[in-house]
């Protein structure tokens, strides 16, 4: 369905991202993963992904924690890919902490990263969008976008700057071809979460095991994680022409958290 179109997700090296862009790729959408990690296990990754959908998939490790690192990935995406037609901004870090002990430095590194990233891939790839008249913008937001949680306090006003964002992306473009969506999701199984899961197991004093059922027993009513692939799949269809009409949204994929 995305023979000839390209991507370029960000923080797609582990979870979500990986997820996000394995589906892209599934469909024919030729994808720059980008992320930090192990040179060696992101570029298995890159080749196995290649060999499953023969599509040719690049990476590119910027630090995206500034607007050089950003401008840098697009630069390097826009040269690999020779445009980019879907935007998939989703990297992102957590810090836990009551606000009045939140470390400052922790409060700029989210904003920068989990926001101010998002802005800048945003403004730098519409241009070339608007050129074509077609582009795709996913935002990874979250639960967090919509709804709080108690010690989170940078997350969740960067993912709500991540929702309001994508409103006025998709309102800017509302003519064009251009979508601008965010993707909600709860609880997903990924490495972002795993600490946190340790951190409920070893405060309860129980296996991990226990302590994620902790986690999801406390705000998630299906009790169950989505998976990587799951967001994934909700990329497709957003990318598909049955979601052309689909703009300015914030879907939560949250097994009913933001229904409570
Ligand atoms: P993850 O830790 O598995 O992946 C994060 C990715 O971001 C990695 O590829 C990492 O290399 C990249 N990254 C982090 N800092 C970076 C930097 N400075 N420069 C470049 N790359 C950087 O986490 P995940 O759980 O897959 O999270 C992905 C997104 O989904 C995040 O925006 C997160 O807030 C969001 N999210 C996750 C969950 C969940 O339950 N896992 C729920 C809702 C939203």
């Amino acid at each position: 369905m995305l023979k000839g179109k390209t991507a370029l997700v960000t923080g797609s090296t582990s979870g979500i991202g990986l997820g996000i862009a394995r589906a892209l790729a599934g469909q024919g959408c030729q994808v720059m993963i980008h992320g930090l990690g192990d040179p060696a296990v992101i570029n298995a990754e890159r080749e196995a992904m290649t060999e499953e959908f023969s599509v040719p998939v690049f990476h590119d490790g910027s630090d995206i924690a500034t607007a050089e690192g950003c401008s840098a990935l697009v630069s390097a995406a826009e040269q690999a890919l020779g445009g980019v037609d879907i935007l998939v901004n989703n990297a992102g870090i957590q810090h836990v902490s009551p606000t009045e002990s939140f470390p400052p430095e922790k409060w700029d590194s989210i904003l920068a990263i989990n926001l101010t990233s998002y802005f800048h891939t945003t403004r730098l790839l519409l241009p070339g969008m608007k050129q074509r008249g077609w582009g795709r913008i996913i935002n990874t937001a979250s639960v967090h976008g919509l709804v709080a949680s108690i010690n989170k306090v940078a997350y969740v006003a960067a993912k709500h700057g991540v929702v309001g964002m994508s409103k006025v992306i998709a309102l800017e473009n509302a003519e064009g071809g251009i979508t601008c969506n965010a993707i909600c999701p709860g609880w997903v199984n990924t490495p972002l979460v795993q600490a946190q899961i340790e951190a409920r197991a070893q405060a309860l004093g129980v296996p991990n095991e226990e302590g994620a059922k902790d986690l999801l027993g406390e705000k998630q009513p299906s009790k169950r994680f989505a998976s990587p692939a799951d967001i994934g799949a909700l990329a497709v269809f957003l990318c598909s022409p049955a979601a052309q009409n689909i703009t300015g949204t914030a879907l939560p994929v949250d097994g009913g958290w933001t229904a409570q």
